[in-house]
């Protein structure tokens, strides 16, 4: 990309482009698994966010480690949806980005994730940053930049 192209991609923050908190589904940290694989399998995402009773990022959670979970010798354990809760298995060393930080710095941290979190200084979560959020982004700044279109 041009030196032009950089400093535009540079100059678009992530607070432009992230899904704000009051529109990501979340779950708790005590939440029972039951409640969020319910979560999960309604809204259709793959993993969601974890936060704590302030509304700090805790972790991730997503189905296939509920699955793995409950994942018996012989059978599904069902028993063990009501018995354990989220914190026990979410994933708790999750990356994050701020609101402050840009485009290439949310494409760099985006590529092993499918979404990254969104989180302030102290750590109260902002939003979700998608891969798709990211990819159209750049489609938009590639077919508005003319070299790219010859
Ligand atoms: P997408 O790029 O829209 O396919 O989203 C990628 C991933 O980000 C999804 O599989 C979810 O894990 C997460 N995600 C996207 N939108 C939301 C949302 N509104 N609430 C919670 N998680 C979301």
């Amino acid at each position: 990309m041009s030196m032009t192209q950089d400093r535009q991609l540079v100059d678009i923050a992530v607070a432009e482009l992230m899904i704000s908190s009051e529109k990501v589904a979340h779950v708790q940290l005590n939440n029972p698994l039951e409640h969020a694989l319910l979560v999960l399998v309604k809204s259709g995402y793959s993993a969601v966010p974890v936060l704590d009773a302030t509304y700090k990022l805790a972790g991730i959670i997503g189905k296939t480690v509920i699955l793995n979970q409950i994942l018996g010798l012989e059978r599904f354990e069902i028993e063990k949806l009501s018995e354990m809760r989220v914190q026990e298995i979410m994933q708790h060393d999750v990356t994050t980005i701020s609101k402050e930080n840009n485009l290439l710095d949310g494409l760099n941290a985006i590529i092993d994730n499918n979404f990254i979190c969104v989180v302030d200084e102290e750590g109260y979560f902002d939003g979700i940053l998608t891969r798709r959020a990211i990819l159209k982004q750049l489609k938009k700044e590639i077919y508005s930049s003319k070299q790219y279109l010859k």
